[in-house]
């Protein structure tokens, strides 16, 4: 019976995308940059709960904004969200539109 058990024990294969480790609300921003879902004023227009869907810069803020608005504390492409290990400067990225409620 032992042997049976440890068969039904298996170490689970799937894993969390990079930056699980990271605070919750960075996290859950990360993910919402890495799946084009965030709560850009674009979207929030769309779903009627804001009224423009401008940029504190003044622009359309759309998902692809989250990567190129001006304000942004350094550059960084939208594929730095998608490689294995999550870079700084993605974090940094991150955080700032977590600051911004995104
Ligand atoms: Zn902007």
């Amino acid at each position: 019976m032992k042997g049976h058990s440890a068969q039904l024990w298996k170490d689970p294969k799937e894993r969390l995308p990079p930056g699980s480790h990271l605070p919750w609300s960075i996290w859950k921003t990360l993910n919402r940059l890495r799946t084009e879902t965030g709560r850009t004023a674009s979207n929030m227009k769309k779903w009627g709960i804001k009224e423009d869907g401008k940029c504190e810069c003044g622009r359309e803020q759309d998902v692809d904004h989250l990567f190129a608005c001006p304000r942004l504390p350094i550059e960084c492409g939208k594929e730095e969200f998608l490689t294995h290990e999550i870079s700084d400067k993605a974090i940094q990225i991150v955080a700032y539109w977590e600051g911004k409620g995104i």
